[in-house]
């Protein structure tokens, strides 16, 4: 019985997935058909960590599957209708990194209200000195945000921002338990009503281009959105149009479409922080998510229930 590990993981995780489960490594699903067809067939469960498609006919060329472990909460690079057909179980790691990605969709938010990056090179270019104060920019405390998607880490952003004494708005499939924030089953009503808008929803078909041009122009020139949950979430296009043109005030961006080769037309603009799909990347957190990920492994090769199915 064998383990197959796809992806490129850190020394701590590539020396624990070594020792638990002495596994076959290789760098993406497009390398499997070079695998052996012997060790193909002896492979029971895969540990999966990547962006690229692990689709149907991926699992094809694995006739023994029985378990995808995919490293990270979003698992919309797998195929879960076609596994699940085939009856494959998949697991993520949901919670372990929650506070991690909102810490960070905060930061980027202060970070583009308050003009961190521009003040920074401000003082470090001489200007400070030269020129003096660097320009007044926008309070942050007591604005209004709307959270779109208000899952694990939607909630842990929006108990953030609330401890900011902002007036809260999300949208979500049906309400949630809050303590009085103000729901919307329209996400463009919800645009509408706030300055801020942060995208916490799950990728994949189902939210394609959900934050759409007409949200983003109901937010409008003063609006901004910050987006940590998959590129394929927004409207790029319509974004970068709404951008380039003042149609929107800003944007704060750790996910995009063709990661990492993104859309060179956001390098050049100044109201956009650009963050490499970092939410997850500490070194505890990430060492938390391979552990449940090789806990799901664990459990799966020894009968036991998995701990984070999500088929
Ligand atoms: P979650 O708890 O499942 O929350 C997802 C939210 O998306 C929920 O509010 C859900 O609405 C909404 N949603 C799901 N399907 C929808 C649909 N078809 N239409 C509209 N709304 C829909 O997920 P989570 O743990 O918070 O994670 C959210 C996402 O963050 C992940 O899937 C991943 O893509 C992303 N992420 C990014 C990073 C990073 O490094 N930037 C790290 C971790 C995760 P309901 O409440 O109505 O169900």
């Amino acid at each position: 019985m064998t383990t197959l590990v796809i992806g490129n993981y850190s020394d701590i995780d590539h020396a624990a997935l070594t020792r638990t489960f002495d596994p076959v490594f290789i760098a993406g699903p497009g390398d499997l058909a070079g695998l052996p067809a012997d060790t193909r067939a002896a492979v029971r469960a895969v540990c999966y960590k990547g962006h690229a498609k692990f689709d149907g006919s991926a699992m094809d060329l694995l006739p023994a599957l029985g378990l995808i472990a995919n490293f990270g909460v979003g698992y919309d690079a797998i195929d879960v209708t076609a596994a699940t057909a085939r009856g494959v179980k998949v697991t993520n790691t949901p919670d372990v990194l929650n506070d991690d990605v909102a810490d960070l969709a905060v930061g980027m938010l202060l970070s583009q209200v308050r003009e961190m990056e521009q003040a920074s090179a401000w003082a470090r270019s001489g200007h400070w000195a030269a020129k003096g104060e660097y320009r007044l920019n926008r309070k942050f405390s007591g604005g209004k945000v709307g959270i779109v998607g208000l899952g694990r880490i939607g909630r842990e952003i929006a108990d953030r921002l609330a401890a900011f004494k902002m007036e809260m708005h999300y949208y979500a499939r049906s309400e949630k338990q809050t303590p009085g924030w103000t729901y919307h089953a329209d996400p463009v009503s919800l645009a509408a009503a706030v300055d801020y808008l942060v995208v916490a929803l799950v990728g994949g078909a189902s939210t394609e281009k959900f934050v759409s041009k007409d949200m983003i122009d109901a937010l409008g020139p003063r609006g901004i959105i910050v987006n940590i949950s998959r590129g394929t979430t927004i409207d790029e296009a319509a974004l970068l149009d709404a951008l380039e043109t003042g149609r929107i005030g800003g944007a704060a961006l750790d996910v995009f479409l063709n990661e990492p080769n993104i859309d060179p037309r956001f390098y050049a603009l100044d109201n956009v922080v650009i963050q490499p799909h970092q939410g997850s990347g500490t070194v505890e957190t990430r060492a938390a998510m391979g552990q449940l990920q090789r806990d799901n492994v664990s459990a799966f090769l020894a009968g036991q229930p998995l701990l984070t199915a999500v088929n």
